[in-house]
């Protein structure tokens, strides 16, 4: 389990994108990605797991924590103003690790946020968006919406599988195959479904 590094995910945007292709780093991409908070800028552990860096690197992140989760992957927060940990102390998933600011390299007040798979090889680094859940694009931070089949049963005994989506625990479905799967006809005029037979 993930979760979002900042408390409200709905005011918070992506300025830079995972992987963009930049000379300036040393990997020639951008290994981790941006985010701006406009509502709180406490930042929150990913995920539980031990700080294994607490440190500050004037020229590159800026004040920094590195926590090694249990999945033996790494999750650095760069560029902060204020450490509110300590080294080889373990965190919770969810706790305040971290105040954004913008520390060493940076224009402006942000959370690098890159996913190591291994310490401290920076060079080989996961999807973070991927592994956030959210979309790889700059702007308004996006949910990465996974589809799922949905089992559909019928008092007539028939059973078929549509693609669905689960938000915040409910399952919704498109009603055009479902309908259609039934045998109805389905049209769509003026924010109207019409069912025929
Ligand atoms: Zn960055």
């Amino acid at each position: 389990m993930v979760i979002f590094p900042f408390r409200n995910k709905n005011v918070c945007r992506v300025t830079k994108i995972y992987a963009l292709k930049d000379d300036r780093y040393k990997s020639g991409k951008h290994n981790g990605i941006d985010l701006v908070s406009d509502g709180s800028r406490d930042v929150l552990a990913i995920s539980g797991g031990s700080v294994i860096r607490n440190g500050y690197l004037p020229s590159s992140w800026g004040k920094y924590i590195v926590i090694r989760h249990k999945d033996g992957k790494s999750a650095v927060y760069a560029h902060l103003s204020e450490s509110k940990v300590k080294l080889n102390q373990y965190v919770v998933e969810d706790e305040n690790i971290g105040v954004m600011g913008s520390t060493g390299n940076s224009t402006g007040s942000h959370l690098h946020i890159e996913i190591q798979n291994k310490y401290y090889t920076p060079s080989d680094t996961s999807d973070i968006a991927e592994y956030l859940g959210i979309k790889n694009k700059v702007g308004k931070v996006e949910d990465v919406l996974q589809t799922e089949l949905v089992k559909i049963k019928t008092p007539k005994g028939q059973e078929f599988a549509i693609e669905g989506i689960n938000i915040e625990g409910s399952n919704y479905v498109k009603l055009r195959p479902v309908l259609e799967a039934l045998g109805f006809k389905v049209g769509w005029e003026n924010k109207t479904v019409i069912i025929e037979e």
